[in-house]
């Protein structure tokens, strides 16, 4: 169809999937309008039952939905989004199997990119603290904190044991609190399979800055969680602030220093950097601008909504960062987007929120639903039933719910799984005939030759020209990285060719930390700018 028109959507959480679950529906049996969604997960994390991870109370895929079973008629492109150029209209996404830049080019854009967790400004934060917003943080925390259980089993040493069963968690806001909760409970149900540990060495400690945790919440729902949290073993620190954390300790504000080897920081999130490098008008927390039709402040074809936009309610406020509020602006987008596309009448976001709620594991939660405010085994029945059926799917629904039955009767799951650590430096061979990459691709990697012959090549004049011949020792890579290009040669192997290969970013980090190296690649890469010209240095110095 001639006038077709392309919706891309960036992000795969509430926002991103339930627009394109929302264009689906409104565009109905036409093809005037084609989906994309961008995501880097190929599901959707359902984040409120997230905590729920850390204590494997629900099974550890539970929490997730496959895009794929949600949408049907949307393009998935499971890729890293690199850029967004708005002038051209294009999406710029990571390469697939070949390392060749994946455009997108579309007619409407919809921001749904959320935040990130950024430790920024937080001396040893990075290094050492574990966020606390994906899956994968999720998964991360429960080995560890089984890693640490065991290990303290069999440690001799009574004050490292002790830093081993301390827990710290930094943020008492929902998921902070949601978080120590079930951390707590599952730390204590873990240890009783551990015979050498008395439950009474464990330590788990929450730190807030303000005077009372759940600041959203009624105080009397807060002094309730704080009571229920300090009755299961919590130990709530007030008015304390983290400020810094490294590989055996927490470090307050003040000075002091919590020994452990378990720190969860829930800090507030930052913008995500894509939409910090976006020219549109930004406000508060550096979230885009968007009106209450859900467009980006003075353009017409881009749509921002979710935690990465600032959405006005009809109260006045803005939209707080909430999945609730994600789902119901995207039904508001895809709307506007089709009146748009099609003609018709426009719709303005007018929800401004069902209510709260927080669960504090063990049977117990606190909620304020329509003015109602409760707490204990009802606001928990709530919170599970009400979140139960907000799940995608009944495939889910149902696993989710035999799971806490499950989980009522067995008693923890303490499989401790281990992941790949990442790859840094490895080790590729190459057949004669191969090329190692191609002139144009994506530049990701350094390498070295270990062994075998290859040659380098440009093409010139419709010809490929020899530009050096490689061999043990030589270097090659590392031009188009420093200089954020694609690749300007072909390299191809000669024979058998094995070589060690660095990744962009280790050796971007080790090129600007070690002066002398930085120093030397600058060399190279001024004395191998002639070589560009086509001059054959060999000896691992051409320019690529
Ligand atoms: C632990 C926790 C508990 C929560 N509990 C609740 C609750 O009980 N109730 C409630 O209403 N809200 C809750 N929230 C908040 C809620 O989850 C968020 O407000 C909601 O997820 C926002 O949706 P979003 O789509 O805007 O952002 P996100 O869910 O963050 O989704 C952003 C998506 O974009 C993708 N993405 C980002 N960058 C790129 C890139 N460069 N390339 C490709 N893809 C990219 C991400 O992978 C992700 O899929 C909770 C959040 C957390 C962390």
């Amino acid at each position: 169809m001639a006038n077709r028109k392309r919706v891309v959507i960036l992000g795969g959480g509430f926002a991103g999937v339930y627009t394109a679950m929302a264009l689906e529906k409104a565009i109905g049996r036409d093809d005037d309008i084609e989906i994309v969604l961008v995501s880097r997960e190929n599901y959707l994390v359902f984040q409120p039952m997230l905590p729920e991870v850390i204590s494997g109370s629900i099974g550890i895929t539970d929490v997730v939905s496959p895009i794929r079973r949600l949408l049907h008629r949307t393009e998935l492109h499971m890729r890293e989004v690199q850029g967004i150029d708005l002038e051209r209209k294009v999406v710029i996404a990571s390469p697939g199997f070949r390392p060749q830049p994946h455009l997108i080019p579309y007619d409407h854009l919809v921001l749904a990119l959320g935040n990130v967790t950024d430790f920024r400004g937080m001396r040893g934060l990075a290094e050492h603290a574990f966020p606390f917003k994906n899956l994968v943080d999720a998964l991360n925390l429960r080995n560890h904190a089984i890693r640490a259980i065991r290990e303290s089993a069999i440690e001799p040493d009574p004050e490292f044991r002790r830093e081993l069963l301390t827990f710290v968690v930094a943020g008492g806001g929902f998921s902070g609190v949601e978080a120590i909760a079930e951390l707590n409970d599952f730390v204590r149900r873990v240890a009783r399979w551990f015979p050498t540990i008395d439950e009474k060495e464990i330590r788990v400690v929450l730190l807030h800055a303000g005077d009372r945790i759940l600041p959203e919440m009624a105080p009397h729902l807060a002094l309730f969680a704080q009571k229920i949290l300090a009755q299961r073993g919590v130990e709530i620190r007030f008015n304390t602030k983290l400020e810094a954390a490294t590989s055996d300790a927490a470090i307050l504000a003040g000075g002091e220093r919590i020994a452990t080897r378990t720190l969860v920081s829930t800090v507030p999130a930052f913008p995500h950097p894509l939409v910090d490098a976006l020219p549109v008008a930004k406000g508060r927390g550096g979230r885009i601008k968007a009106t209450a039709e859900m467009q980006v402040e003075g353009s017409s074809n881009v749509w921002a909504l979710g935690d990465c936009a600032l959405v006005p309610m009809i109260n006045g406020e803005l939209a707080p960062p909430t999945a609730q509020h994600a789902i119901r602006q995207a039904n508001v987008a895809a709307h506007n987007i089709v009146a748009t596309v099609r003609g018709g009448q426009r719709r303005t976001f007018t929800f401004t929120g069902l209510g709260k709620m927080g669960s504090l594991g063990h049977r117990s939660a606190v909620a304020e639903m329509f003015g109602i405010k409760i707490s204990g085994l009802l606001a928990w029945f709530m919170w599970r039933t009400i979140y139960l059926a907000k799940m995608p799917g009944w495939g889910r629904r149902v696993k989710v719910a035999s799971a806490w039955a499950l989980d009522l009767i067995l008693p923890p799951d303490i499989v401790e799984l281990k992941f790949g650590e990442s790859r840094g430096v490895s080790q590729a061979h190459f057949e004669p005939g191969e090329e190692v990459f191609h002139e144009g691709d994506v530049a990701d990697q350094i390498y070295v030759v270990l062994k075998g012959q290859a040659e380098m090549v440009q093409r010139r004049n419709g010809a490929d020209e020899l530009v050096a011949i490689l061999g043990p020792g030589d270097w090659f890579g590392e031009t188009a990285l420093m200089n954020e290009t694609t690749r300007y040669v072909t390299v191809r192997c000669r024979q058998a060719l094995d070589v060690l290969s660095l990744p962009k970013r280790d050796f971007q980090a080790l090129s600007s930390n070690l002066p002398d190296l930085r120093k030397t690649f600058d060399a190279i890469k001024d004395r191998r700018g002639l070589q560009k010209a086509g001059v054959s240095a060999g000896g691992g110095a051409p320019a690529v």
